[in-house]
């Protein structure tokens, strides 16, 4: 499997304000950018705490990707996932909607019920860890299920996580030129943080683009 971590910051690093409310950090070319790296992936994964706050849908916008997924024999829109150990995701996200499939990662903590109203709603629950999602057994189950491809798109918990798991292959991140501030804004890599040095994600700087009013950075990662 290779893991695409992709998002947008404010120049000192904010995926969004200290109300978790989303802002716009980048523009239209980076949207079409994000619209693309969709559109080569199996599947496209959030945290819960990105589907209370946004209720973003994870379908592709532009009709001709989905065509042309749909030439090679792929569904029209990626598989969408969620990390959500306590199954806390509302049964009318959009994400739940019928354009695409959506899987569910919970953990053993999430109530019977909760899971229930999920799957009424479509979605396929995926359970992995006992208070948390294990992010490398729920990755080993979507491999299960054919997913090679997998983009990440937020927020700074998942995206810690990733990390800490050593899952993340790719990083490509949007600078936007604002300062949003705020100790409580969440950033690109949030949870507990990394103390020692020698544990700190080594990255290689791949590229520099600019884009919209702002700069692409991709890096691999080691
Ligand atoms: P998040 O990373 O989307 O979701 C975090 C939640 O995921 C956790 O609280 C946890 O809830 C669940 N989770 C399940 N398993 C996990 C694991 N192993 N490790 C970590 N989390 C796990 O939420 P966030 O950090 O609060 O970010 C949301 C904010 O980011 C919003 O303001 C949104 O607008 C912004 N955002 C911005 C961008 C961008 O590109 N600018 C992209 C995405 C989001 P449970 O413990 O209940 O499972």
């Amino acid at each position: 499997m290779h893991v695409h971590v992709n998002a947008a910051e404010s120049v000192d690093g904010k995926l969004s304000t200290r109300e978790r409310k989303q802002v716009a950090i980048s523009g239209d070319a980076d949207f079409d950018r994000m619209d693309e790296l969709r559109a080569v992936s199996d599947a496209v994964m959030i945290g819960v705490g990105t589907v209370l706050a946004d209720d973003p849908s994870l379908t592709l916008k532009r009709a001709e990707r989905r065509e042309e997924r749909v030439d090679s024999g792929r569904p029209p829109n990626p598989v969408r996932v969620v990390a959500d150990s306590r199954a806390r995701t509302p049964p009318d996200a959009e994400l739940l909607d019928d354009r695409a499939e959506t899987y569910v990662l919970v953990s053993e903590a999430a109530d019977a019920s909760d899971i229930a109203a999920l799957e009424s709603a479509g979605a396929v629950v995926v359970s992995a860890g006992k208070d948390r999602v294990d992010l490398v057994a729920a990755v080993d189950e979507l491999e299960e299920h054919g997913v090679e491809q997998l983009m990440v798109e937020g927020g700074g918990e998942l995206i810690y996580s990733l990390f800490v798991a050593g899952l993340v292959d790719r990083l490509t991140v949007f600078v936007g030129s604002v300062v949003i501030g705020g100790r409580e804004a969440p950033t690109l890599a949030d949870g507990e943080g990394f103390t020692d040095p020698k544990n700190f994600p080594k990255l290689s700087l791949t590229d520099v683009q600019r884009l919209d009013d702002g700069v692409v950075l991709s890096y691999d990662v080691q």
